[in-house]
């Protein structure tokens, strides 16, 4: 039987993660070794009990009695802290998805790489901030790394067993997010609010802010870069409204091989739960007829500039990766509570790039846990004084 642990299980695509597991059987197929969460406990004790999780973790040491108490009688573990979602992601297990949010999903990914298997990677913001640190733990322990971000498990799936030397570029979509076609002049306006709404996809709330403004692109542009080893220059963002297309890749011949699908993050967590194979999935098939037409259209920079600071970081390298994060993660942490406007968040990263590298450059990447954490303190303390500066 199949061991997996699930990290982030009580998130967007976690919950969607769990939705595959107990329709494929839940515990009478799978071993499922670690759930991790955060403040949600009694949701993550349901779903331990529901697929008799060997352990389930809290993020949050304070909510471990909360925890306990959740769990009691089911002989299940509990625990909580930082480390003890390392210690959960260091268990053996065969599969594991890395579905934590932000920087905070990097360590227990590494400890989960470094004890080998299958890292199903939905943390996009581990390949961003240590790219070089996850491929390197990957290549030494054995382990596999599938993408679970829609775009590059259509990148993934798109190039099969061609030879990447054969690609010219590879295009990912974006949907353009909930302001695509406001006018620039209002976004300065933008309410919390209004930027958590996403036209097509049902993600949590950070990640579809980080639509609106774009940043998710700018991270998946870095991610792609780390992931397939492509140049800048090689990886193109288009607007596509319908989210139906998530990515092509065009090779040399002129031949563009294109992923499509309805917009249901389960398919990319799917097809990574069961590749090699291809099985039924709970996605609904796709009826072209019924969308009728599929656009697209350049991104315009002024309107996201993130995705200019994504090409900056990819050309500068060393820790602009670690940097750029962790400093998007301040800045939408600003946004949302309040402090600063939906316009500021790129200003403030631009910014903390600039101080950040300002000394010293952006040196070597970092291929050490606590170099990358280090720059990772330095940006969100710049991000936050050019938020303060704002
Ligand atoms: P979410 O906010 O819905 O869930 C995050 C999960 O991480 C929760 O289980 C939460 O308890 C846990 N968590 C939060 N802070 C933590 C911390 N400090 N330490 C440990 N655990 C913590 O997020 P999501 O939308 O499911 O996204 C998860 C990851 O998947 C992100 O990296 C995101 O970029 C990526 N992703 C999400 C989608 C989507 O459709 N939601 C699509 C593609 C990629
Ligand atoms: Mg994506």
């Amino acid at each position: 039987m199949r061991s997996v642990t699930v990290l982030g299980a009580t998130g967007s695509i976690g919950e969607s993660a769990f939705d595959l597991l107990m329709r494929a059987g839940g515990p009478e197929r799978f071993r499922t070794i670690a759930l991790t969460g955060a403040a949600n406990v009694a949701r993550l004790a349901e779903m331990a009990r529901a697929l008799r999780a060997e352990i389930a973790v809290t993020a949050l040491p304070e909510k471990l009695d909360d925890l306990r108490a959740a769990l009691a009688g089911s002989g299940i573990e509990a625990a909580a802290g930082p480390q003890a979602v390392i210690e959960a992601a260091s268990r053996p297990a065969d599969w594991t998805l890395s579905a934590i949010i932000g920087a905070a999903g990097l360590p227990p990914g590494i400890a989960a790489l470094r004890r080998g298997g299958t890292l199903a990677l939905a943390n996009k913001e581990s390949l961003v901030t240590a790219g070089r640190l996850v491929t390197a733990e990957a290549a030494r322990s054995g382990s596999r790394i599938l993408p679970v971000d829609s775009e590059h498990s259509a990148i993934f799936q798109a190039l099969g067993s061609d030879n990447l030397e054969n690609v010219e570029s590879v295009t990912i979509t974006a949907s353009g997010g909930a302001f695509r076609d406001w006018p620039i002049e209002r976004l300065a306006g933008a309410s919390v609010a209004e930027a958590s709404s996403h036209p097509n996809w049902n993600m949590g709330q950070r990640i579809t802010i980080d639509s609106a403004s774009m940043f998710n692109k700018a991270l998946e542009v870095i991610e792609a870069h780390e992931l397939f080893g492509l140049e800048a220059e090689r990886i193109r963002v288009l607007v596509h409204p319908q989210s139906i297309i998530h990515a092509f890749v065009t090779h040399r011949d002129g031949a563009s091989m294109a992923h499509m699908g309805p917009p249901d993050m389960r398919h990319a967590i799917g097809y990574a739960l069961n590749w090699p194979e291809r099985v039924a999935l709970p996605v609904p098939t796709l009826d072209l007829a019924a969308i009728g037409s599929l656009t697209f259209r350049e991104p315009d920079e002024s309107r996201w500039p993130a995705l200019r600071l994504a090409r900056e970081v990819i050309l500068a390298g060393g820790a602009a990766g670690a940097v750029f994060n962790a400093a998007k993660e301040q800045a939408l942490d600003d946004f949302i509570a309040g402090h600063i406007r939906f316009t500021d968040m790129a200003p403030a990263v631009e910014r903390a790039l600039a101080l950040s590298s300002r000394e010293a450059g952006f040196g070597e990447t970092p291929d050490d846990l606590d170099e990358v954490l280090g720059w990772d303190r330095l940006a969100r303390r710049h991000a936050a004084c050019a938020a303060g500066a704002a």
